[in-house]
């Protein structure tokens, strides 16, 4: 399991750059990647083989509206790059949580006082990305808890496959063609009156 403090990662929309047909990693991307990259190296981060799962706790800078999707494949990218694993098509579940600060309000300005004194301006508010990564047995995730697909609610789940749960199924059985008849009265939306 390794836990890593990444900086706030860059926006796709800034990561990569589109010049002609090609697509170019951009002046922000590749500065990210580098602080990816050197703080791998001080950490003396081995790449991890096999399957891996993901789990983002993404912190905003501030209180402005963001898409967290938006930042999953430049940082998968820098973690590949700076060999945090060999492929990101070794991540088998990727989780990523949102973080919104209550407190974090603009930082207050100097009065003149202080700027006299030499208080220090204050930094800008910076977000960060704090990263799990496990190397995972498949097996294990297969069980998982997941939305059924009928009725919309989470249910221990077996595996990806396994997506309809033990009620729904239930009501299943009773409307699926092979099932032997349970109740010959009438039916409404499939279910015996
Ligand atoms: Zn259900």
């Amino acid at each position: 399991m390794l836990k890593l403090n990444l900086p706030y990662p860059p926006s796709i929309n800034h990561y990569w750059r589109h010049v002609g047909q090609r697509v170019l990693i951009s002046k922000k991307g590749r500065e990210y990647r580098a602080e990816v990259s050197s703080y791998l190296n001080r950490k003396r981060v081995e790449p991890l083989v096999g399957p891996l799962s993901v789990d983002i706790e993404l912190h905003m800078p501030d209180r402005r509206r963001r898409d967290i999707d938006n930042v999953l494949k430049a940082m998968l990218d820098a973690l590949q790059w700076g060999g945090a694993f060999l492929d990101d098509n070794q991540v088998m579940r990727l989780a990523i949580e949102k973080v919104v600060s209550e407190n974090k309000s603009k930082p207050k300005r100097r009065t003149k006082d202080e700027i006299a004194a030499g208080v220090e301006k204050p930094k800008p508010l910076q977000g960060e990305a704090i990263v799990w990564i496990a190397e995972v047995q498949t097996e294990n995730l297969a069980a998982a808890d997941r939305i059924c697909l009928r009725c919309q609610k989470s249910f221990a789940s077996l595996g990806p496959a396994n997506r309809i749960c033990d009620g729904c199924n239930e009501d299943n059985r009773e409307i699926s063609p092979n099932a032997e008849p349970t109740w010959s009265g009438k039916r409404h939306n499939g279910k015996a009156l």
